[in-house]
């Protein structure tokens, strides 16, 4: 039986130490599931961050693949709507977490997790967008649903140099948004600006202790950050603005008031990609292959080797990765 390389994270149960290895698995040490795939990209998301390094229990199951999004080729499938051939993509599901993930040559899931990638979108431009990407849009979906339009005023985006945040920025600009990027990084002012930000605000500005509400100044806003920085947000956003909230790149509390909800009819929109059902997932690929430009998303991706996944994992959790990260997996 042909082997494939594969990242596999196991933990010492004595100790409870987590561990990371390039190794060698074969199609028998893969998990249960109706479609194999031939695993092409993958990439690095933040939660990827979290659960190779082992910093927050995303894990939940050793050994395991990580790697929460691959895109790929079904090389065999039991189900009824795959067949060998098909180009496919997956985001979420618990894949990374409790199922054998991406971040090796093959992958054997449940064919409802799988998308049929968008015709034209090719395996690296599919993860180039990635879970990030995916959520990115799933927000800007969201604030529109609530009625927010490019009319209604300025919308501001955290966590902004980001993989979320980039693609965010770059979606919400495309549509005719006018938008505020939050970063950390003054040194990336010129790549936010690139990809259509119109106002560049230092991560400091939003992240002291937030007032119950302040001057009113966004029609909405698309947080990756939390905690402070959200609750600051959510001070400042206009009378019946929406914030969606879908990271925690900052901290997991939302020390907040409730004066913006029932003084200004702010909404909070939760996003979650990973049970995110079939028809929001087929909607955000469809708005994401219409509006993203591929150039523009290829300035924001690097490529690295599976092999690198370690470094990268440090790196993002540290704040330093820049845009997407995709992996060469196949
Ligand atoms: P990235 O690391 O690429 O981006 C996060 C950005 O947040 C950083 O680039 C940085 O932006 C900013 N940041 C980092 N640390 C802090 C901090 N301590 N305080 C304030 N800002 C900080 O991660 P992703 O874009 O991939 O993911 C962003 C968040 O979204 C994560 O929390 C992730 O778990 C979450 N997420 C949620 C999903 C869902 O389904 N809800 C799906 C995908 C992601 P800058 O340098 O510009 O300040």
């Amino acid at each position: 039986m042909t082997s494939f390389r594969a990242l596999l994270v196991s933990r010492d149960e004595a100790t409870k130490a987590q561990s990371v290895a390039l190794t060698e698995l074969t199609e028998t040490d893969l998990m249960e599931g109706d479609v194999t795939v031939a695993v092409e990209w993958s990439t690095v998301n933040y939660k990827d961050g979290l659960a190779v390094t082992g910093k927050s229990p995303v894990v939940r199951r050793f050994p395991l693949v990580p790697g929460i999004d691959f895109a790929g080729t079904v090389v065999a499938s039991a189900a009824a709507g795959f067949a060998p051939g098909d180009k496919v993509l997956l985001n979420g599901w618990g894949v990374g977490e409790t199922h054998f993930g991406g971040y090796a040559g093959l992958a054997r899931v449940k064919a409802d997790w799988l998308l049929h990638r968008p015709e034209g979108l090719d395996a690296r431009s599919a993860m180039a967008i990635g879970t990030a990407g995916y959520t990115a849009m799933l927000s800007v979906l969201a604030i529109e649903a609530a009625g927010v339009t490019p009319a209604s005023g300025p919308v501001v985006v955290t966590g902004a140099a980001g993989g979320v945040g980039s693609t965010a920025i770059a979606l919400l600009s495309k549509r005719g948004f006018t938008v505020a990027a939050v970063t950390g990084r003054p040194e990336e002012a010129d790549y936010l600006k690139g990809l259509g930000a119109a106002e560049i605000i230092a991560r400091a500005e939003l992240s002291g202790p937030a007032k119950p509400l302040a001057r009113e100044r966004w029609a909405a806003a698309i947080d990756s950050v939390g905690s402070t920085t959200l609750a600051n947000v959510l001070s400042q956003i206009r009378y019946g603005g929406a914030v969606a909230a879908c990271g925690l790149a900052g901290g997991m509390d939302l020390p907040a008031s409730v004066a913006p909800f029932i003084l200004r009819g702010v909404s909070l929109l939760g996003i979650d990609s990973v049970m995110a059902p079939k028809a929001k997932r087929l909607a955000a690929y469809a708005r994401l292959t219409e509006d993203l430009d591929r150039r523009q998303l290829d300035g924001i991706t690097r490529e690295i080797d599976l092999a690198k996944v370690p470094e990268a994992a440090e790196a993002i959790l540290a704040g330093r990765l820049r845009g997407r990260t995709v992996v060469k997996v196949g």
